[in-house]
């Protein structure tokens, strides 16, 4: 596959690219591939972008600004019914409300007051999104995410106090650190907390995050192109 041209035409070759990566990942680390769910990250991409995804048959997307998501995804479902949309990126308790009708799964749940502020948004409408606790592995204070050692607590009250269907855990390594770390202790707290779910790894570094457990990777860069701002037509 040629390096230039990976805007926009082949996005279902890339697709199937990242798709057979992460099915040679699992089976050297003797996973079954269908466990490993691809989040396909469209943030920045237009609609015109996504709709070769879609017709490649993909159907699990990722978006970082609820904002976004709400200029691009209601005319897609409407194309497509069975889009399953998560967000990935901070989530604002005053953005809530529109993200629970927005999204099918938040993961990005970090702090009380947004798993509150949740919990009362999908008790008042009965839209029960699956929730992943977000948790800051590199402990970098700039990033989002609960602080490791809180995160046991952080995750008893998501669960047991305000109901909230948490499904796993996510995480974003440090840029300048080893990922498969980050991700090893992502993969022991969730089997000390007795969840199934790990979403971690990206373009760079999807492939390890397969060998550590993995059951959704989050892949951009790899499928739809840079997200540098370059004018497609250019290209
Ligand atoms: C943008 C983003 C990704 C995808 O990153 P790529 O390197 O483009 O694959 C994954 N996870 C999160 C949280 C992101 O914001």
């Amino acid at each position: 596959m040629p390096k230039t041209a990976s805007f926009p035409h082949d996005i279902g070759e890339n697709l199937k690219t990242v798709k057979s990566a992460i099915a040679t990942a699992a089976e050297q680390a003797d996973r079954a591939s269908a466990e490993i769910r691809l989040v396909a990250v469209s943030k920045t991409h237009p609609a015109d972008a996504i709709r070769p995804a879609l017709l490649a048959g993909h159907r699990l997307f990722g978006e970082n600004r609820v904002q976004e998501a709400d200029e691009k995804w209601p005319a897609l479902r409407e194309e497509f019914p069975d889009i399953q949309l998560h967000l990935i990126g901070p989530l604002q308790t005053n953005k809530v409300k529109r993200a629970v009708q927005l999204f099918d799964v938040i993961e990005t749940v970090d702090r009380p007051k947004l798993a509150r502020a949740l919990a009362r948004e999908m008790d008042a409408t009965g839209r029960r999104l699956g929730c992943f606790i977000q948790v800051n592995t590199g402990a970098e204070p700039q990033k989002a995410g609960v602080a490791p050692e809180a995160a046991e607590e952080f995750v008893t009250l998501c669960r047991d106090e305000l109901n909230l269907s948490v499904v796993g855990l996510m995480c974003i390594p440090p840029l300048d650190e080893e990922p498969g770390l980050h991700f090893a202790l992502l993969s022991e707290m969730a089997q000390r907390f007795g969840l199934k779910n790990l979403s971690m790894g990206m373009s760079s570094d999807f492939e390890t995050a397969v060998r550590f457990g993995a059951t959704h990777v989050r892949v951009g860069t790899a499928i739809f192109g840079a997200r540098a701002p370059v004018t497609p037509a250019g290209e």
